[in-house]
């Protein structure tokens, strides 16, 4: 069995920028988000159930999902959105779980941005959080995305806050600081990973 981190935080954390880092040390990444549309590439279960039920006008000319129209439908019907998450949840579990018994490095790192609003910690054997101060994390997603300050805040709201998010960690990462301050932490992290995982092979 090859032991699970898991990888959480909120919006403009830094999940992607520390998941590259443990990447360079060769680290097997399995991204929640990557999974989510994979489940539904054409050919899958996942887009003909979708198909079935709002009809191919939610396909784009190539045959693919038109994800802008599925985010506007499900934004107007919760309903919709219960539906989608029932049958897509499930779906994109099953594949992590399936990555995750391919990894090979000594342990793997599970990024799950909704981790701890999904209650998916039951899959990982330790939890990493990115904890940032929310004005930082606002102004680097602003800088990033090129969006106002309230759009930011909106997302923020629907998140768990920084108190759920850490209740639920058992490491944290604190990202206020440059990057070789979370260089650093990403290497000390590491060392402290790779001696656990002993127990895990
Ligand atoms: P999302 O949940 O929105 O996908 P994320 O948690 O993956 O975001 P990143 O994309 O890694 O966050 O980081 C958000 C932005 O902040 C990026 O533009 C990234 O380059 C920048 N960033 C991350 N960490 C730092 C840092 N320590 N110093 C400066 N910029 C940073």
């Amino acid at each position: 069995m090859t032991m699970v981190v898991g990888l959480t935080g909120g919006i403009g954390s830094g999940k992607t920028t520390v998941a590259e880092q443990f990447a360079r040390y060769s680290i097997d990444i399995i991204d929640a988000d990557i999974v989510a549309r994979e489940v539904v590439e054409p050919g899958t279960t996942g887009l003909k159930a979708i198909v079935e039920k709002l009809g191919s006008d939610i396909l784009l000319t190539d045959g693919t999902l038109d994800r802008s129209k599925l985010r506007q439908a499900v934004f107007d019907d919760n309903h919709l959105k219960e539906w989608l998450n029932a049958l897509l949840h499930p779906m994109i579990r099953e594949k992590m779980k399936a990555e995750i018994d391919l990894a090979t490095s000594p342990y793997c790192l599970l990024v799950i941005p909704l981790m701890v609003e999904n209650n998916l910690q039951t899959m990982v054997h330790r939890l990493l959080v990115i904890d940032v101060n929310e004005e930082v994390q606002i102004a680097r997603t602003q800088q990033r995305d090129q969006v106002d300050a309230s759009h930011v805040r909106k997302i923020l709201a629907a998140q768990a806050t920084r108190p759920e998010r850490l209740a639920a960690a058992d490491d944290v990462i604190s990202n206020n600081g440059d990057s070789t301050e979370l260089e650093d932490a990403v290497a000390v992290l590491h060392q402290q990973y790779l001696a656990m995982s002993l127990q895990y092979q």
